[in-house]
């Protein structure tokens, strides 16, 4: 494994911290960011209130003058999504709570507020980012606020906004603030004229969907910075992601988490794909390991951008896994003659990924294949069941006896 100790991947960045800053202040969306200013500033006030920064780090030691390293301190962007909860709280159990900030538009679950800070950041009003980079003294920034595929194909102008300016406004305030910017691409950046088959890091990328087309422009965009301005632009293209504890925030790949919710709830699944339909997949807790892991590895490496994956499944092949634990579980598919808008996405894209250049390059390597991911997605999702059929049923027993009280 090639990770280092935080003093020595902090060393490196302590270095690129303490280069001039660029005099540049080039603000995407400008015409977003003034017409929101008046709201967002009032929004940002209210969140910084409620949530106000530490003081600054020690970054020496008085007695011996000594540079003390210390961890970096990181933004999460659109962190209540599926992804970012889960990555807020393993960054946060490596570099301590106050280090890690999380950022969204939505109010925050109470128990996500009282693990670490949490602000509210519109990602496409730059004064509102700028200022929170300066007011925390960011390092690095996880930038995890995107529209996803399904949700962009019905609001492609609201995708356009989103997914480009807000990574737009991301990539300038990495390079006028030397921050370290990790932004996942997704398997919807290649298209229907990409080798399907294991499909290599650099192929044809012509994708035919708005969220495609927005994480292609970012891609380069993020290479293009890195070349011209130095900035440590990372990326991993992101297969499907599965998880039991956050919900999927609509996406191509999502009938694979819907799919045991239905086969533990009702015993059946209406599945919107057909039934051979191969996507490359992945368990949530892989995915945020093997982001960790490149987000902190100490020094730019080989390539901007990678291929990580880690299995490759149908419909019809997860639903067989799936019935070795609950037999009777049944799943149907729609009529090939009338296939749901998402078809035509999933058909775009590659059926298995080649990653061998992010197993190289930063040691990925995923602990979850098929079968141990269907055994704990229905174990999770099992207790959960169980977890709120018990809460029903105290609150029957108590009903009546509260009553009388
Ligand atoms: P998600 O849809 O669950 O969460 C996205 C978050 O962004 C939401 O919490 C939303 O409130 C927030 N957001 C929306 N508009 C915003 C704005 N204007 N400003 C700030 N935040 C805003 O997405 P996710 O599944 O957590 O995905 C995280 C990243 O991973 C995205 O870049 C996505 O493209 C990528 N990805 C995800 C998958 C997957 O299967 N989940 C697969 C490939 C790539």
């Amino acid at each position: 494994m090639l990770r280092t100790t935080t003093a020595s991947m902090w060393a490196s960045s302590a270095r690129i911290l303490r280069q001039p800053l660029s005099s540049s202040t080039t603000r995407f969306s400008r015409t977003a960011a003034v017409s929101s200013l008046s709201a967002s500033t009032r929004l940002f006030s209210i969140s910084a209130a409620a949530s106000s920064p530490p003081p600054p780090p020690q970054h020496y030691n008085s007695t011996t003058s000594a540079a003390v390293p210390r961890h970096p301190r990181v933004l999460v962007t659109g962190s209540l999504g599926q992804l970012g909860s889960g990555l807020v709280k393993e960054l946060r159990s490596m570099y301590g709570n106050e280090n890690v900030v999380a950022s969204d538009i939505r109010k925050a679950p109470e128990e996500f507020m009282a693990s670490g800070p949490f602000v509210y950041a519109d990602v496409m009003n730059y004064s509102m980012l700028e200022r929170i980079v300066v007011d925390w003294r960011i390092d690095w920034v996880v930038h995890y606020s995107a529209l996803l595929s399904a949700v962009a194909e019905k609001n492609p102008a609201l995708a356009l906004s989103v997914n480009m300016t807000g990574f737009q406004n991301m990539l300038e305030l990495a390079k006028v603030h030397r921050l370290r910017l990790y932004s996942p691409s997704t398997i919807g950046a290649f298209g229907p004229s990409t080798p399907k088959n294991n499909t290599p890091d650099l192929t044809i990328m012509r994708p035919n969907t708005i969220y495609g087309i927005t994480k292609l422009h970012n891609e380069l965009l993020g290479e293009y910075y890195r070349e011209k301005f130095g900035v440590d632009f990372r990326s991993a293209r992101y297969p499907g992601i599965l998880s039991a504890d956050t919900p999927p925030g609509g996406g191509t790949t999502d009938y694979a988490v819907d799919i045991f919710h239905h086969a533990i709830r009702t015993g059946h699944y209406d599945c919107f794909l057909s039934k051979d339909t191969r996507l490359p997949m992945m368990y949530l807790s892989d995915c945020i390991k093997g982001t960790v892991d490149h987000l902190t590895y100490p020094t730019p490496l080989p390539q901007s951008v990678y291929n990580i994956a880690a299995c490759s499944f149908t419909p019809a092949e997860l639903a067989a896994e799936i019935q070795k634990h609950l037999p009777h579980f049944t799943i149907s598919y729609p009529d090939p003659s009338r296939p749901d808008f998402r078809q035509a996405i999933a058909d775009s894209w590659p059926a298995s990924l080649d990653d061998s250049m992010a197993r190289r390059d930063f040691g990925w390597k995923e602990e979850f294949g098929m079968e141990r991911m269907v055994k704990l997605m229905l174990d999770k999702i099992q207790a959960q069941v169980d977890a709120e059929k018990k809460v029903a049923s105290s609150a029957v027993t108590n009903g009546p006896a509260a009553m009388a009280a």
